[in-house]
């Protein structure tokens, strides 16, 4: 099995007094839930399902034993505008060579509107 938690935003850790143990996923897509052992059940109904799967589990013995985040969940509103940007975006600026970033209504010269502005030089260009 591959041991890669990058996809996992918190786990709960749950122990039945036979021994027996599982594990409570939920992803960083904040949808996900993955049951490892147990029932192995699976949904997508966020933090609400893993209080449903918390309850149903404590019903029957078991007790959360450690719970911990694993990663940051995944930033939607950042990929959105990074989604944004256009598509045509400088490499970088053509006068001083260093990055270019996106600027959503700049103020410059009496006119308002969307540019590319160099971070370190005065250049810019409206898009
Ligand atoms: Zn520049």
């Amino acid at each position: 099995m591959i041991d890669n938690t990058d996809h996992i935003q918190h786990t709960w850790n749950l122990t039945h007094p036979t021994g027996d143990q599982i594990a409570i996923d939920l992803w960083t897509d904040g949808e996900s839930v993955r049951v490892e052992g147990g029932r192995g059940e699976s949904t997508d109904g966020g933090r609400k399902d893993v209080d449903r799967l918390l309850e149903k589990y404590a019903l029957r013995g078991y007790w959360v034993e450690s719970d911990y985040p694993v990663n940051d969940p995944h930033d939607w509103d950042a990929d959105k505008q990074v989604d944004d940007e256009p598509a045509d975006k400088p490499d970088e600026c053509p006068e001083c060579g260093h990055p270019v970033e996106y600027a959503r209504n700049h103020v410059a010269d009496h006119r308002q509107g969307d540019a590319w502005l160099c971070t370190d030089c005065r250049w810019g260009e409206w898009i």
